[in-house]
C-alpha cells in the first residue's frame, strides 16, 4: 500500500486507542465582539494528549482521521466535550458562551447526525442557541441528500451555522441563498497580510475584506475575522465594522478552565 508507513499505521492504532481511552481534549479560543468589547463566543479546537508525544495539534492527525473514517467518532467526542463545557458556562457562569464546533462532511453524511446532536444537547442540558457549527464551503456544494437534510434540521433546532475559511473555497455564492447560514468567518489568509508585506497585496486584501463585510451585512450575516495577530489588523477591522475577531492578539486557544478564568477577568474589567 503506497503511503502506508509503519509510523502511519502506528498512529492510526494509537488514535483508535485514544478514542477508547479518552485522550482527546478540547481547547477554546475566544471570539471578541467588537461593539460590546466582550467575549460572547469561542471556537472548540480538538487536541490529542498523546501518551508519548505530548499534546498534538489537529494538523498531525485530522487528515488521517478523515481518511480512516475515525473522524466521525472523533467529531462526536469533541462535540460532546464542547457541549459539556458550554453548558457549564451557561448554567454556572461566568457568562453564556456560544461554542462553535468544526464539522467534517463525513459527520453530515450520517443520516442520524441531527438526531445525535439533539440527544447530546438534551444530555448536556445545553440550549441549541449556545451551539454553532463551522462548515466549509465545499460541504455546502455536496449534492448528497443526507447533508442538506441534516443542515436543515440543525437550523430548525436553533443551532447557528457558520462558513469557515470563507473566501478560499469555490467562490460559488449560491449556497448562501440555499442554506440558512448565520455567520461568515473570513479566512486568516486575507487578514495575515493586512498592515504588512507589499503595499499591493495589502490593498487587495483590504478591499476583499471590506467587500466580504459589506456583502455579509447586506445578507444579515455576522462576520468574524480569524487569525488576528496585530493591533493594526484589529484597528482596520473595527473601522470597517467587522462584528467579531478571533486570533492570537485576543488569546491563543486555551483549556476550558483557563478560558473560565479569562472570562471572569474580563467581566470584572
Ligand atoms: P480552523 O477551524 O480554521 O481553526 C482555526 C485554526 O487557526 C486553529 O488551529 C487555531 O489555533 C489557529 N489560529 C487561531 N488564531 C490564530 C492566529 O492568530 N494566527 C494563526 N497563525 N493561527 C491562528 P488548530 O487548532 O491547529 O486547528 C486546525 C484545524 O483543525 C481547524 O482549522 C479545523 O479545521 C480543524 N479542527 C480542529 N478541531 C476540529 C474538530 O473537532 N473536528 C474537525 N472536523 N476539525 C477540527
Ligand atoms: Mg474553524
Ligand atoms: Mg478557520
Amino acid at each position: 500500500l503506497p503511503g502506508y508507513s509503519l509510523e502511519r499505521l502506528q498512529l492510526e492504532n494509537q488514535l483508535r486507542k485514544a478514542l477508547e481511552e479518552d485522550q482527546l481534549i478540547v481547547h477554546y479560543q475566544p471570539k471578541l465582539h467588537l461593539a460590546s468589547d466582550r467575549i460572547r463566543g469561542a471556537e472548540a479546537l480538538v487536541r490529542w494528549q498523546h501518551p508519548e508525544q505530548g499534546m498534538l495539534l489537529p494538523g498531525s492527525f485530522i487528515e488521517m482521521a478523515e481518511e480512516t473514517g475515525m473522524i466521525v467518532a472523533l467529531g462526536e467526542a469533541a462535540l460532546t466535550k464542547a457541549c459539556v463545557q458550554a453548558s457549564e458556562w451557561y448554567h454556572q457562569g461566568p457568562a453564556p458562551i456560544c461554542v462553535a464546533v468544526n464539522l467534517s462532511v463525513q459527520q453530515l453524511r450520517q443520516s442520524n447526525f441531527a438526531a445525535r446532536v439533539e440527544q447530546i444537547l438534551l444530555d448536556t442540558r445545553l440550549p441549541a442557541s449556545m451551539l454553532e457549527f463551522e462548515l466549509t464551503e465545499s460541504m455546502l456544494l455536496e449534492h448528497v441528500d443526507a447533508v442538506s437534510t441534516n443542515i436543515a434540521r440543525l437550523q430548525q433546532m436553533g443551532i447557528r451555522l457558520a462558513i469557515d475559511d470563507f473566501g478560499t473555497g469555490y467562490s460559488s455564492l449560491a449556497y448562501l441563498k440555499r442554506f440558512p447560514i448565520s455567520t461568515l468567518k473570513i479566512d486568516r489568509a486575507f487578514i495575515g497580510e493586512l498592515g504588512e508585506g507589499t503595499p499591493g497585496a495589502r490593498n487587495q486584501d483590504a478591499a476583499i475584506i471590506r467587500a466580504i463585510i459589506a456583502m455579509a451585512h447586506s445578507l444579515d450575516l455576522v462576520v468574524v475575522a480569524e487569525g488576528v495577530e496585530h493591533d493594526g489588523q484589529l484597528e482596520f477591522l473595527k473601522e470597517n465594522l467587522c462584528d467579531e475577531v478571533q486570533g492570537y492578539l485576543i488569546s491563543r486557544p486555551v483549556a476550558g478552565a483557563e478560558f473560565t478564568e479569562l472570562l471572569s477577568e474580563s467581566s470584572e474589567a
